[in-house]
C-alpha cells in the first residue's frame, strides 16, 4: 500500500513491481491529478508547457504496472490493526505501507491570507489558479526568498502582470547565492520591469469584499494590488505518521532503509527524515531526484530486500530568471528559517560549512564559483554556461583530491573552466582499466 503519487510514491510502485509480479499494489492520492512533474508547475505557469506536458505516465503504464490507483485521501493509519481509514470513513486493510505523502507550502499566518487572490504554488490545481487569475492590467506581490518565489515571479511577468517582489532581506536567496549571483538574478528580474523591493515585509494583507485589494508592509506602506503569492517554504506532511505514533522529527524518521520505527511502514520522498549512516545525522532532501531514489529503494525493501540508501551530494539543476543554475554540493552558508524548505537542498550542510575559499569567475552573465576545501572542492554553483556541470558533479560527489590545481585554482585571475576542464579530462582518463 502506497500513500501518495508523487515521484517517491511512483519509483517505489515501479521497483515494488519488479520484485513482485503478482502481488497487489495499492497507490492512493489525495489529489485528483495523480503523478505529474512538479517541477514542471513552473514551466506551466509561463506557458512554455502545456497542461499534458505534465504527464509523465499514460494510462496504458499504469495498466502495465497493474497498480489498484484510487483518488482517496488517508486520514487515519492504524497500525495495530493494519488499516487505513480513508476521508469516506471506509477502512483498508495494508500487509507493508509507504508514506510517500510529500510537504505543503508552509502557510504564512498573516491576515487575510485567505482571501480571494493570494495564491501559492503547491500542486497543478495551484497553478490553474494563477492562470485563472492572471490578466493584463493585473497587479502581484510575491513573498518569499527562493526559488519557488521566482519561478511565482516568471510566471506572473510571462502572463502581463505588473509583479512586485518583496524581499525580507537585501539580496536574493542569500544563504546560498553570493552577493555577484543575487544581483544577476535580480537585475534580470528588473529588467523585465518586476520591481523588487528590498528589506520588505509584509504584515497584513488587505481585503475588499472577499479578496486582495493590497498589502502593508512592516514599515506601514499600503501598496495596490490584486494578486498576492506566497513562497516561504514548506513542510513534510508529517500528521498521519505524527497522529499514528510515528516517530516524527521535521519529518518523518526513517533508518536508511527508509523503514519507520515500525517493521511493516516505510517513508520515502520530501515527508522523510533520512538517516544517513556516513554523517550520523537525518535529513530531508525536498528534491524530485532523491525522493524518486528513496522510493525506489523503500519499494525494493517493502518487497524483502536490504538496500541501504546513501544521501548523494546534492545537485540541483533550476533555472533562475531564465538562467540555467547547477547548484552541487555546499555552495552557501548561513541559514534562513524562512528558507529551509525553498532552498530545497541541505541548508543545514551548508550552515556548517568548514572555512572554505571561494574561487569564481565570471563570463559575461555566465559564472562558475567554487568552493575550495583543503584539498578537494566541496562544492560548486554554475550559472548560464553548463559545460562543466557533469565534471564538477563527479569532483564533488567523488571527493577528488585537487591538490595538484589547488594553488592555481587560487591564483587571482585563474582560467578556473581551464584548469577544471583539464585536471577532470586527466581524472577520467587515470581511471579507465588499462588492458595489457
Ligand atoms: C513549484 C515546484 C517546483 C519544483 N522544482 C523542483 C526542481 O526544479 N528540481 C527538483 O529537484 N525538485 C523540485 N521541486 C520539488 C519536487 O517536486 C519534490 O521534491 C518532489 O515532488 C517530492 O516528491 P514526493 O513524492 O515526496 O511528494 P509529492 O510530489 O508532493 O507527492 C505527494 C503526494 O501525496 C499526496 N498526499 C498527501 N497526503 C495524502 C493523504 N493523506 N492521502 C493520500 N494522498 C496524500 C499528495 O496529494 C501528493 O500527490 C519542486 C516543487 C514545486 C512545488
Amino acid at each position: 500500500m502506497i500513500i501518495g503519487s508523487g515521484a517517491a510514491g511512483i519509483a517505489a510502485a515501479e521497483s515494488l513491481r519488479k520484485k513482485d509480479a503478482t502481488g497487489e499494489i495499492y497507490l492512493l492520492c489525495a489529489e485528483r491529478d495523480g503523478y505529474y512533474s512538479r517541477p514542471g508547475l513552473a514551466y506551466y505557469l509561463t506557458g512554455e508547457l502545456i497542461e499534458s506536458q505534465l504527464f509523465p505516465f499514460s494510462d496504458r503504464d499504469f495498466d502495465e504496472l497493474g497498480l489498484r490507483r484510487y483518488h482517496a485521501r488517508v486520514d487515519r493509519i492504524l497500525p495495530e490493526e493494519h488499516m487505513l481509514e480513508l476521508h469516506d470513513g471506509s477502512h483498508l486493510p495494508y500487509d507493508r505501507l509507504l508514506i510517500a505523502t510529500g510537504a505543503a507550502a508552509a502557510r504564512s499566518g498573516l491576515p487575510g491570507e485567505d482571501l480571494q487572490g493570494v495564491v501559492k504554488l503547491d500542486n497543478l490545481d495551484d497553478a490553474r489558479r494563477i492562470l485563472s487569475l492572471v490578466r493584463r492590467g493585473r497587479v502581484a506581490v510575491v513573498v518569499g526568498g527562493g526559488i519557488t518565489a521566482l519561478e511565482l515571479v516568471e510566471g506572473l511577468v510571462a502572463k502581463g502582470v505588473k509583479t512586485h517582489y518583496f524581499l525580507r532581506r537585501d539580496r536574493y536567496w542569500h544563504n546560498v547565492l553570493d552577493e555577484t549571483e543575487s544581483r544577476i538574478i535580480e537585475n534580470r528580474l528588473k529588467e523585465h520591469g518586476v520591481e523588487i523591493h528590498y528589506n520588505t515585509s509584509l504584515v497584513d494583507i488587505l481585503d475588499h469584499k472577499g479578496s486582495v485589494s493590497g498589502v502593508r508592509t512592516e514599515d506601514g506602506r499600503i501598496l495596490r494590488c490584486n494578486m498576492v503569492a506566497i513562497a516561504i517554504g514548506i513542510r513534510p506532511r508529517v500528521k498521519l505518521a505524527y497522529e499514528s505514533g510515528l516517530e516524527v522529527d521535521r519529518g518523518i524518521l526513517v533508518d536508511e532503509y527508509l523503514r519507520t520505527g515500525l517493521e511493516d511502514i516505510f517513508a520515502a520522498g520530501d515527508v522523510a527524515q533520512v538517516y544517513d549512516p556516513f554523517t550520523g545525522r537525518s535529513i530531508i532532501d525536498s528534491l524530485w531526484g532523491p525522493a524518486r531514489d528513496q522510493g525506489s529503494i523503500a519499494g525494493m525493501n517493502m518487497a524483502g530486500g536490504r538496500v541501504v540508501y546513501s544521501k548523494p551530494i546534492a545537485f540541483n539543476v533550476t533555472r533562475l530568471a531564465g538562467l540555467t543554475t547547477t547548484i552541487i554540493g555546499k555552495v552557501g552558508q548561513g541559514k534562513d528559517e524562512d528558507l529551509i524548505g525553498i532552498a530545497r537542498g541541505d541548508s543545514e550542510i551548508w550552515r556548517q560549512l568548514p572555512d572554505s575559499i571561494a574561487a569564481q569567475q565570471d563570463f559575461d552573465v555566465n559564472r562558475l564559483r567554487l568552493m575550495l576545501g583543503e584539498k578537494s572542492i566541496l562544492g560548486a554553483i554554475l550559472m548560464g554556461d553548463q559545460t562543466l556541470s557533469h565534471a564538477l558533479q563527479s569532483l564533488v560527489s567523488h571527493q577528488v583530491d585537487v591538490t595538484p590545481i589547488r594553488e592555481a585554482l587560487l591564483q587571482p585571475g585563474a582560467s578556473i573552466a581551464e584548469l577544471i576542464a583539464d585536471f577532470w579530462t586527466q581524472w577520467v582518463k587515470s581511471r579507465v582499466p588499462k588492458h595489457a
